[in-house]
């Protein structure tokens, strides 16, 4: 791997290598569970498949180099990425996340391991007020998305970073949305990013997967710990299909953000809407921030409808190419209701969404083909 590589070059290379002992320009899928030992205790990789496998350090040193972070652990999926990261805490310990975020999320952190002694509050992380006032003795991790699913809200990673390490905690940035090609959270001030691999760095909706990318050696070796003795780990035939994914991430993103920025437009306009959440829309609140962290705004809008639920249920069950699906950041285009679907988990919490929300997931078809389709499907609700 060589550092002056640009991003594009280091998603096919950095990690990908060809393989020495083959010449395989592809990594191999070490499909093995255990590794043979010369004499007890004495082995050439690893112990077990649990501990370490060749396919999975690959898709860690290929991602961690993307993300710009001196290491990288996978893990079987989002959620668990994240679960191996709390369980670093302790009873008593405080979290603070902002007021849009996957519900799954929230749900993790506060009805399992609120059962475990963690506490959560939810504030406006823009709000440095808002922050302090939320900040206690025992608060360990502020937790941001951004953009913010499913509201596309932006967070100024910078400023929060600055605010955590004032309070000796640190920032938690759950990347999915913008992906390390669009955006950079530890160059920017984060000291972890966290993915769900099952969206846009696996790209095709055939993989779940999850990783953590972070700087500090200490915290590596916790949560390397962590990851061999909880077990939340990817298969190798996983980890070789997100290295996969990982080498069309630049190509892809650029057609996500170009469709998605034409769907934007016709959302603006169009009668049967009522508000439009895309970072890449002037009117957005805080594009300025979201210009100066991305280096673009990425494939996914949500947008309210006039006609409330029933006209958001319509549009999402009334697009033919809209795949109506959970899910985002592959290659087809998605539609769904948050309210009912992927943030139904927030009724009721300070994270509650509209009801007349819809997401897409723009994909990298025709755009006239996907503007066609949705321009239908609001129609019938104008
Ligand atoms: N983070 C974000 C922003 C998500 O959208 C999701 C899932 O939708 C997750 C984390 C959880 O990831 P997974 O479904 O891979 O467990």
């Amino acid at each position: 791997m060589n550092d002056s590589w640009s991003f594009a070059t280091k998603a096919i290379h950095a990690g990908q290598e060809t393989d020495e002992q083959t010449g395989a320009v592809t990594v191999p899928i070490f499909q093995t569970s255990t590794y043979k030992q010369e004499a007890v205790g004495k082995f050439a990789f690893s112990d077990y498949g649990r501990v370490d496998n060749p396919t999975r350090s690959a898709l860690q040193n290929s991602l961690s180099t993307l993300e710009g972070a001196r290491f990288g652990l996978a893990f079987a999926s989002g959620l668990a990425a994240t679960d191996t990261l709390l369980r670093t805490l302790s009873p008593g310990d405080h979290i603070i996340m902002g007021l849009d975020a996957y519900g799954g999320t929230y749900r993790l952190i506060s009805k399992v391991f609120g059962r475990h002694g963690l506490s959560v509050s939810t504030v406006d992380l823009n709000d440095p007020d808002a922050v302090h006032s939320a900040v206690t003795p025992t608060t360990r991790i502020i937790w941001t998305e951004t953009p913010t699913n499913p509201l596309l809200g932006i967070v100024d990673i910078g400023k929060v970073a600055e605010l955590a390490h004032g309070v000796n905690a640190l920032l938690v940035v759950d990347n999915t949305f913008a992906t390390p090609y669009l955006q950079q959270p530890i160059a920017l001030g984060a000291d972890i990013v966290v993915h769900s691999t099952t969206k846009y760095i696996g790209g095709h909706s055939d993989v779940i997967g999850g990783f953590i990318a972070l700087n500090d050696e200490y915290l590596m070796q916790e949560l390397k710990f962590l990851q061999y003795a909880v077990g939340a780990v990817p298969g190798p035939m996983d980890c070789y299909l997100l290295l996969r994914g990982i080498k069309t991430l630049p190509v892809r993103m650029d057609r996500h953000c170009a469709n998605a920025e034409a769907i934007a437009d016709l959302l603006s306009w169009h009668d049967a809407v009522d508000n439009v959440y895309y970072p890449g829309l002037t009117t957005h609140p805080l594009h300025d921030v979201a210009k100066r962290q991305m280096r673009n705004y990425g494939g996914m809008i949500s947008f309210t409808l006039r006609g409330g639920a029933p006209a958001a249920i319509a549009v999402a069950e009334g697009t033919q190419l809209f795949t109506l699906a959970e899910s985002l950041g592959a290659v087809e285009s998605l539609i769904e209701v948050p309210g009912l679907m992927t943030h139904a988990s927030t009724a009721d919490s300070p994270l509650e969404v509209p009801e007349s929300l819809v997401r897409l997931s723009v994909g990298i078809e025709d755009i006239a083909d996907l503007i066609a389709d949705l321009s239908r499907a609001l129609d019938a609700v104008a």
